[in-house]
Parts: structure tokens; C-alpha cells; sequence
């Protein structure tokens, strides 16, 4: 059997009273994200190609906070970032601030792969997307969804491929309300995202401004590289120091040996794992067990 993982989140926060069907589209939807990318990693594609379609599914959901269900700015508007980075160069591309693309981690994707930058902002990264292929959101894309009343449901994926290479994707709304303009960690290569073949791939949640203050991804990957922690370790003394600070969130992360880890410190995470055995298992609430579904 090909040894590879794929583990997704769909964001951290309160998580507010659902419904079963509500609970049940939920999972449905980060089942779906875990089928796209794990179709892949089965038949040896990249763990970059993997977290670029998983993440695409999720933002093309509509019930988290990237792509489709982006939050709205104070002026009403969707401003979304994206990033992505494989472990084995640490390439990596990322877009903030965006506006008209379908697909802001595609967008990050042809970043990566077809300019000499790491990011694009706002219409230069909206026109390089466009001249490399990539689609605008059809009109009325965004208002197709009610705007996401939660403020912490960016989504991202962390995979390891057959070849050992490590990858990691986020794509956000960024925080509801913000300021025009405003950047949160998602987009920030070592903040919201980070992959080294050496220690992990780590794509966070949360409170952005915490999460590039204490560096959070990067912070994960120096822990176990330089400090001997386990995957587990890093990424609990991490989300430590982002509560120390007053901020609140989630990671998750694979280290190169295959360990992954889901961790948050708010009440809930919504989170997905696949193993190569064809298993799909979900997990909402913090304390909540893995369960297949
Ligand atoms: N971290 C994201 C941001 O600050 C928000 C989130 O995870 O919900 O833009």
C-alpha cells in the first residue's frame, strides 16, 4: 500500500448550535475535500496537487469561509487570501486581498509555479491569475451563500505524498468585518502556512493577527527541527503561545514520518483525515474522536 496522508480543517471557532442535517452537510463537504486530494495522493500525484484540490473543494462549498462562503469586509466587500508551499524546494506562492477569482489557492498555485515571487496582492495578483489561466467567480458567486455569520472557518490541507514531499494550502475570507485591505496569516508564508521536507506541513486558523505575531507555521516546523519536539509538542506549545498573546485557533499538521495532528484552542475544528486504506474519518468539536464517515 502507498504510504501518504491527507488531514483538512475547515476552520476553528465557537461553532454554533447546528442541526443534524446542518452537522451532517459539514462533514459531507470535508468527506468530499478528503476524496478529491486522497484520488490523487492514491495514484501517486503530489502532495501539492492534493492540498490545491482539496481546497478547492472546500472553497468552492460555500459553507466555510474562503472562496464561495467568504466573510464580507466592513464595507461589504470579499477580500480573500490564499497561499500554498511544498517541503521538498520550499516553493511556495501565495495572493491576498483578491477579489474576482474563483479559486484564490489556484491562484496562489500559478504564483508558485509561474512567477519568481512568493506573493501577489490585490489586482496584480487578480490579472497574473487571469493571464495564467485561472477563473473569475461567475456573477453572483459570492452573494449564492449567506455571508459566513462565524468569524474563524478559513479552510485549509496539510499532505504527505508516496515520494516523502510534504505540502500545505490555506484559503480565507480573512476575519469578518476587517478593514479594507487588512492581511491575515493565511497568505503569510511561516504565519498561516508552511512545509519542510525536514520537519512538517502546517496550515493554521484563527485570530490571524496572533498567528503572524508568534510566526505559528514556521514556529511548529523550528520546534521540531531545532527544539527535538514531536509534531504533537510543537504544535501544542505553539497554540500556547498564540493563547498567551489573547488569540485563539487551530492547526493541523503532518510531520515527515506520517504523524498528524489536529489541535485547537477553541471550543471546535472542523477537520478531516485520509489514510490510505480508503478511510475517511471527521472530526467537529475539540475533544471530539476521529469518526469515520
Ligand atoms: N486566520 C484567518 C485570518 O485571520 C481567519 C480564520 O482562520 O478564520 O484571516
Amino acid at each position: 500500500m502507498k504510504r501518504w496522508l491527507l488531514l483538512v480543517h475547515g476552520g476553528a471557532g465557537e461553532l454554533k448550535p447546528m442541526s443534524p442535517e446542518q452537522e451532517r452537510a459539514y462533514r459531507q463537504c470535508l468527506r468530499h475535500a478528503v476524496e478529491a486530494g486522497a484520488y490523487l495522493l492514491q495514484r501517486g500525484a503530489s502532495s501539492l496537487d492534493a492540498v490545491t484540490a482539496a481546497v478547492q473543494v472546500l472553497e468552492e462549498c460555500g459553507l466555510f469561509n474562503a472562496g464561495r462562503g467568504s466573510a464580507r469586509t466592513a464595507e461589504g466587500t470579499i477580500e480573500m487570501d490564499a497561499a500554498v508551499m511544498e517541503g521538498a524546494t520550499r516553493r511556495a506562492g501565495a495572493v491576498a486581498a483578491v477579489r474576482t477569482l474563483r479559486s484564490p489557492v489556484m491562484a496562489a498555485r500559478l504564483v508558485a509555479e509561474h512567477s519568481p515571487h512568493v506573493l501577489l496582492v490585490a489586482q496584480g495578483a487578480e490579472a497574473f491569475a487571469q493571464a495564467h489561466g485561472a477563473e473569475l467567480a461567475p456573477p453572483g458567486y459570492f452573494s449564492s451563500v449567506a455571508p459566513s455569520a462565524s468569524p474563524e472557518d478559513t479552510v485549509g490541507a496539510v499532505a504527505l505524498d508516496s515520494q516523502g514531499t510534504l505540502a500545505a494550502a490555506t484559503s480565507t475570507g480573512g476575519t469578518p468585518r476587517k478593514l479594507l485591505g487588512r492581511v491575515g496569516d493565511s497568505p503569510l508564508i511561516g504565519a498561516g502556512t508552511y512545509a519542510d521536507n525536514r520537519s512538517c506541513a502546517v496550515s493554521t486558523t484563527g485570530t490571524g493577527e496572533y498567528f503572524i505575531r508568534t510566526v505559528a507555521a514556521y514556529s511548529v516546523h523550528a520546534r521540531i527541527l531545532w527544539g527535538n519536539r514531536t509534531l504533537e509538542e510543537a504544535a501544542r506549545e505553539t497554540l500556547e503561545e498564540v493563547s498567551l498573546l489573547g488569540g485563539a485557533g487551530g492547526l493541523i499538521g503532518i510531520d515527515r514520518e506520517g504523524n498528524a495532528v489536529a489541535l485547537c484552542t477553541t471550543p471546535g475544528m472542523y477537520r478531516a483525515l485520509g489514510t490510505p486504506d480508503g478511510r475517511i474519518y471527521t472530526a467537529l468539536f475539540r475533544t471530539e474522536p476521529w469518526q469515520e464517515s
